[in-house]
């Protein structure tokens, strides 16, 4: 099966192949780059609106003739971007009469892990930028053992990093500067398997102001941001009995992350998967695979009903693909 993909939730207007056959996945991908500040959602939208078109002429141009389905980010996202990406995939799905697939962008961050590692039923740690939280599967749903109270991670980050002037996205600066800092203390909350950035990030904006090197503090924030992650992950992990975890998100591209998670299964004898950068920033490629495990369950949607939800919880999502399994 030959299915194409397209993703379209805020930053990144993309698609892709993929071939169930071959394992292959090809991704073309135009990315928004705000001029200042963070992702404005009316400029995101005119991007995917102008940049649509030419990736996905790509992704059919790639695939020929040959293509089974047509899969979509439905949601969560910003509406407006969302919008035009069903358009765009309805119209695809129509014009070559083949079944539309309503794809969850969070629950596809987190197949991605599990295809790539082969793993049978990880606990997922989706760190992405609008969203940060630990999912299991029971009873047939992907179920949220834990989440953030407030901001998403690579969000909470990007905050930081404009208080101090710098361009979009934040994340690959603070990890690069991290490299010559030192501690200072920062708060740390977790509650459970919740926790909370806010007032992290508040505290590191006036650390900044107060005369502390940025470079000590880019370290601190991602020993104190990740070290939670970790802790919610063990927790997860323990409470569940798993010893699989992968990783999903654009934050899941920082290698220190990486490193702190890896070493947090390594002593507990549970195994570790981050999938390679291009899967784990968004992109058309997770959700081509995703659309084609629904769409060999038959689970499509008929054009009139395929509106798109910029809500779409994880845990709404009934879980056709792995129908009958319940770990
Ligand atoms: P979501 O998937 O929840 O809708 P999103 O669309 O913002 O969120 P992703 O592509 O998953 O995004 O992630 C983008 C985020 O990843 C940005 O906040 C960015 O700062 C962060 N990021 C990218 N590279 C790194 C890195 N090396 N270290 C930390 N954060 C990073």
């Amino acid at each position: 099966m030959r299915v194409l993909g397209i993703e379209g939730t805020a930053w990144a207007a993309s698609a892709a192949v993929y071939d169930t056959e071959t394992d292959e996945t090809t991704i073309f991908t135009d990315a928004y780059q705000p001029e200042s500040g963070g992702i404005h959602p009316r400029e995101a939208a005119e991007h995917m609106r102008s940049a649509i078109p030419a990736v996905v002429w790509r992704a059919r141009d790639h695939a020929g003739d040959d293509v089974d389905a047509v899969a979509f980010s439905r949601g969560p996202g910003l509406g407006p971007c969302l919008r035009i990406v069903g358009t765009a995939a309805r119209a695809v799905a129509g014009g070559l009469g083949v079944p539309l697939v309503g794809v969850n962008h969070m629950l596809a961050h987190l197949e991605i892990g599990r295809h790539r590692s082969g793993f049978d039923s990880p606990v997922c740690l989706n760190a992405s930028g609008a969203n940060a939280h630990l999912l299991g599967f029971h009873g047939g749903r992907y179920r949220v053992l834990g989440e953030t109270m407030d901001t998403g991670v690579g969000n909470a980050i990007d905050k930081f990093t404009r208080h101090v002037g710098w361009s979009h996205p934040g994340g690959p600066k603070v990890e690069a500067r991290a490299k010559d800092g030192e501690y200072v203390d920062l708060p740390y909350v977790v509650k459970g398997m919740d926790f909370s950035f806010s007032g992290i990030m508040s505290a590191a904006k006036e650390a900044v102001d107060d005369g502390e090197r940025v470079e000590d503090v880019c370290f601190s924030l991602q020993e104190h941001v990740f070290a939670m992650l970790c802790e919610v992950s063990e927790r997860a992990l323990s409470l569940t009995g798993n010893d699989e975890l992968v990783l999903g998100g654009g934050v899941g591209q920082n290698a220190r992350l990486r490193a702190m998670l890896g070493e947090m299964c390594a002593q507990r004898g549970a195994r570790f998967h981050a999938p390679e950068p291009r899967f784990l920033r968004d992109n058309a490629g997770m959700i081509a695979v995703l659309g084609a495990k629904m769409a060999d369950a038959g689970d499509t949607v008929a054009i009139e009903d395929s509106r798109v939800r910029p809500d779409f919880r994880p845990d709404d999502v009934p879980v056709t693909w792995r129908a009958g399994e319940d770990v």
